[in-house]
């Protein structure tokens, strides 16, 4: 029961920690960039910190005891979405092998993501999952089943959507609202039967499981982002632990900033919609593509042959 409100408790444990450790030695090391800009303040707070409440000092000392609904998550400056041109990285088809190490590559890049997990490894990687929790990242359901729910029909499309969904509860965290159907595979008639649902597509699809290529990856992130992306990208594809950290260089350099896809819709994703990306903020304007593309060596760019590559998920 713990764990459910460990993301409430986080930030503000980790404040009165600070507080009460005696103060700014303490901060500089939960917040290496000082927290002078706002991407950073408040990535370095949920996904800097390793996901382990720290043993006391002295056994014997006093217990402070704080109650979560004490603490709002003010403590923790807030992404404005209106204001800033966000963009949220996005990963399915896991829990699985190179989740880990991508776990550890947000974490060393202070970058939150939102995960999009099947069911039945939900239950076999249970750590792993509560561990992404754990880093901040945001937690959705890819379903239990892995199939195109349009072709399960609306009650079953339903069933496999919440059966995914009581493998993330059983595991101990949060009932998710955040859904990506297998394959994008969605229509009006699911999303009327199963309201309580935010269907979260794309716009940005990198092609990672089919390319499995780091300069491809990247290349998709670099001509097709815009503010307000949802970027859709596999835990499953190997090639991604070469392109995320270049990606997320990347993106900062060219003015973006990462947060979940919660965060892009000001906290909470619509329910009862499909979702493609969030809204583009007014000001400040980018350019994407200022920045220079990484260099990755052992790859090249393939011909290009004009053709629609296959829908992905
Ligand atoms: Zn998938």
């Amino acid at each position: 029961m713990a764990k459910r409100y460990w993301g409430f408790w986080r930030v503000p444990l980790i404040v009165a920690v600070v507080a009460l450790g005696g103060g700014t030695a303490a901060w500089a090391v939960l917040s290496p960039t000082g927290g002078d800009e706002l991407s950073g303040a408040s990535g370095v707070l949920t996904a800097g910190f390793p996901g382990q409440m720290p043993a006391p000092a002295d056994p014997a000392a006093p217990t402070v005891r704080l109650q979560p609904e004490a603490f709002a998550l003010a403590e923790e400056p807030a992404v404005d979405c209106d204001k800033v041109n966000c963009v949220a990285l996005t990963f399915d088809d896991g829990p699985g092998e190179y989740g880990d190490a991508l776990l550890d590559l947000l974490a060393e890049k202070n970058a939150r993501a939102t995960f999009f997990y099947l069911g039945p490894p939900t239950i076999t990687h249970a750590e792993m999952v509560n561990r992404a929790a754990a880093d901040g990242h945001a937690i959705g359901s890819h379903a239990a089943r892995h199939v195109q729910m349009t072709e399960q029909g609306p009650a079953g499309a339903c069933e496999n959507a919440a059966t995914g969904g009581q493998a993330i509860e059983a595991i101990g965290l949060p009932a998710p609202v955040l859904l990506r159907p297998p394959y994008g595979a969605i229509n009006g008639a699911i999303v009327a039967a199963c309201p309580q649902w935010s269907f979260v597509l794309w716009n940005v699809d990198t092609m990672d499981w089919s390319t499995k290529d780091a300069v491809q990856i990247m290349e998709r992130v670099r001509l097709d982002t815009k503010p307000g992306s949802i970027i859709l990208m596999h835990e499953t594809v190997e090639a991604e632990l070469t392109a995320v950290p270049l990606a997320i260089d990347w993106l900062r350099a060219n003015g973006f900033v990462l947060v979940t896809v919660p965060e892009l819709f000001g906290g909470q994703a619509p329910a009862g919609e499909r979702v493609y990306g969030g809204p583009a903020p007014t000001v400040p304007e980018v350019t994407p593509g200022q920045a220079t593309v990484p260099v990755i060596a052992g790859s090249r760019l393939p011909p290009d042959t004009g053709e629609v590559p296959a829908a992905a998920g």
